[in-house]
């Protein structure tokens, strides 16, 4: 069982290449920003998440844990999953693996889609004429890159001191970022195969 997590700055890539991952490895592909924007045009929970979203602070933690934790448990224990933009903090760091032990699973790997600002800062004005996302552009970058770097960053120690970081160059072309991850990821299902037909 795979349990990816991809980790990275706003604008580093991580939803296409989750996506690519997701297709490639047969993953569930479960992006919180996504899912949030889904519940955006709903009722009183809409407005607030719209609040939080177009200021490009955090929903608040009860929140998307909540959420989270009930798409995880929607889905067939065997089924794989890529987290993508979740967790973003220590306690929905916390929330998630305890959610995936109860499922007697844990977080495999997180890659960490390395990408420094003012390139995420162009790839987001660029992404922002045609994402139709009301928090691609300059005065929420920052506000969300702050919150990236305060509360989001304490996650590469907590996942490193759990040996479970993979380093990847975030700059080139799509392809090129992808052929990185699969060459680490080929090696890793390939070892759990291995695993698996020895027991
Ligand atoms: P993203 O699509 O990952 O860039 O997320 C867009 C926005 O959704 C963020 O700026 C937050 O307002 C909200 N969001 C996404 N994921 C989370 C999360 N894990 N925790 C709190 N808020 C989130």
């Amino acid at each position: 069982m795979l349990n990816l997590v991809i980790f990275g700055s706003p604008g580093a890539g991580k939803g296409t290449q989750a996506k690519l991952i997701a297709k490639k490895y047969h993953l569930q592909h479960l992006s919180s920003g996504e899912i949030l924007r889904q519940h955006r045009d709903h009722g009183l929970l809409g407005k607030k998440i719209s609040t939080y979203q177009d200021k490009g602070r955090l929903v608040p933690n009860n929140l998307i844990i909540k959420i989270i934790e009930s798409a995880i448990n929607q889905l067939p224990i065997k089924q794989g999953l890529i987290f993508d933009g979740y967790p973003r903090n220590l306690t929905q760091a916390k929330s998630l693996a305890s959610v995936l032990k109860k499922r007697k699973q844990e977080v495999n790997l997180v890659i960490n889609l390395q990408l420094n600002e003012r390139e995420s800062t162009n790839r987001i004005l660029l992404r922002g004429q045609n994402s139709g996302r009301h928090d691609d552009n300059l005065k929420t970058l920052k506000a969300r890159f702050k919150i990236y770097q305060d509360e989001s960053c304490p996650l590469i120690d907590y996942y490193h001191s759990q040996n479970k970081i993979k380093n990847i160059d975030g700059r080139p072309s799509i392809n090129e970022v992808f052929a990185q991850i699969t060459h680490v990821l080929d090696k890793i299902v390939l070892t759990s195969n291995l695993k698996s037909q020895k027991k």
